[in-house]
């Protein structure tokens, strides 16, 4: 008796799908074909210069000891020192940060910025520590990374779950060992230690401006165009307070703990205010509560993914209706989610160009530090406006001339660059 089966339905492993390496290693791979790159520079390229996993004892407020483990990754250096923020969170894994380093390179590489890339890592829960406790980890941190930091070796930045205070402590540790003060060593710090005017709202302005200039090539003004952001945090809430001014409509944001809603538009003021009090959105009554993935769903102009990895997969991109997705957050997008959103026509303004904004002000800042100057706002916007403009002109323009989409093309453009400078500069042997 023969029976006829269906073939099983297979879920999309996930696992492989939302490991950030692969992520980034599917672009990657898709970018040297097009290219046509030469297998040599691939191997160079394909992997970090360093990896240091650093032990941290740090002794609790209790008395009790806990080892925490810290990571720091160097992904590259061929155009300057290694430039990456610092991540404290609880589900950090070394191929998270190993994929952030990557993405640093060729994000800098695709605004022109003569750095490199690097990215850092401690597994902790930020919320969980005292702010005593964060200090004694953040200060142990540096000095474990102390033979490999440095103005022209690795800057560090923020991240999530790290500010501008733990740029500072970082700040302090490295000068005591160095024995004199060294602004320049991290970025992202308040504009008493020599931050830059405009850091804090630059990655959200960059967005907003990636954003603008991707609905005009869809012959739409951000004037009037409705907006979803996700995630509140340093990058969701300036992009949407910004996006806001700018005249657009915000008709969702969200954080870890809610959702909110209104057709008419949310008051951006009033939900910065509420998070500046309560740390979350949690309770906020300003707009309608909506489910998280509702928020990704919604039939607007632009989405802005602001939160964290893996926001888009193969499970819901199908359910995508905006017709422009800037990723304020570095890999939103798994590379499977790439293939659906791109047969849905969606325009994606891809993380390594949307998002570039807070690394270009970084520069600024470690520039202005250097040169013992400081510049105005009008500077700094001007000239972040110029860089992010460009670098959309040059990555939309590759992107016609290959036929491929705005996120190979950005890549091509990265990996590209990194390449011709280790052909000029050659193999030290
Ligand atoms: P943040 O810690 O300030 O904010 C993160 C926000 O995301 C918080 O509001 C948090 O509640 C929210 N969030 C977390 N999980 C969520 C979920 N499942 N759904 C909805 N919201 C969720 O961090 P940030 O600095 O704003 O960074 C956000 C993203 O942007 C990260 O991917 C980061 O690497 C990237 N990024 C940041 C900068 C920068 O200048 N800070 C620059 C470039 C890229």
């Amino acid at each position: 008796m023969s029976t006829t089966t269906l073939p099983p339905t297979v879920a999309p492993d996930l696992t492989q799908e939302t490991n950030p390496m692969q992520a980034m290693l599917a672009r990657y791979e898709r970018a040297v074909i097009e290219l046509d790159l030469d297998p040599g520079i691939d191997r160079i390229l394909r992997q970090p210069e360093r990896e240091v996993t650093v032990a941290l004892p740090v002794e609790m407020d209790d008395g009790r000891i806990e080892v925490f483990t810290g990571y720091r990754v160097v992904h590259n250096t061929l155009r300057g020192p290694g430039k990456g923020g610092i991540r404290y969170d609880s589900a950090v894994t070394p191929d998270e940060v190993r994929a952030l380093a990557a993405w640093m390179t060729w994000k800098c590489a695709v605004v022109d910025l003569p750095f490199g890339g690097a990215k850092g890592g401690v597994l902790c829960d930020p919320f969980a520590l005292s702010p005593r406790e964060k200090e004694r980890l953040t200060r142990r941190y540096t000095s474990a990374l102390m033979p490999f930091l440095g103005p022209d070796t690795d800057v560090p930045a923020s991240d999530v779950g790290t500010d501008e205070q733990v740029m500072a402590w970082l700040l302090d540790t490295y000068s005591m060992h160095a024995g004199h003060t060294s602004p320049a060593v991290v970025t992202g710090k308040s504009l008493l230690l020599g931050g830059s005017i405009g850091r804090a709202d630059a990655t959200g302005r960059g967005v907003m401006l990636t954003a603008e200039a991707a609905l005009m090539q869809l012959g739409q003004r951000l004037e009037g165009a409705t907006v979803a952001v996700q995630g509140f945090g340093k990058v969701g809430a300036a992009a949407a307070r910004l996006l806001a001014q700018a005249g657009a409509r915000v008709v969702a944001v969200s954080d870890h703990t809610r959702a909110l809603h209104s057709d008419r538009g949310l008051d951006i003021t009033q939900l910065a205010n509420w998070t500046r009090r309560q740390r979350t959105l949690d309770g906020c009554p300003y707009g309608d509560v909506i489910a998280p993935d509702e928020l990704l769903a919604l039939d607007v102009d632009v989405l802005v993914p602001a939160a964290v990895e893996n926001a888009i997969t193969s499970h819901n991109a199908h359910t995508v209706r905006a017709r422009v997705v800037c990723e304020g957050a570095n890999g939103p997008t798994t590379a499977e989610a790439d293939a659906v959103l791109d047969a849905q026509g969606v325009l994606v303004v891809p993380d390594i160009l949307a998002n570039a904004g807070g690394v270009t002000v970084s520069y600024f800042e470690w520039v202005q530090n250097r040169s013992g100057y400081a510049w105005d706002a009008a500077t700094v916007d001007t000239r972040l406006a110029e860089v992010m403009r460009r670098a959309f002109t040059q990555v939309l323009q590759l992107a016609h001339q290959h036929e491929v989409s705005m996120r190979t093309a950005a890549y091509m453009l990265g990996i590209g660059r990194v390449a011709e400078v280790q052909k000029l500069r050659g193999l030290y042997a």
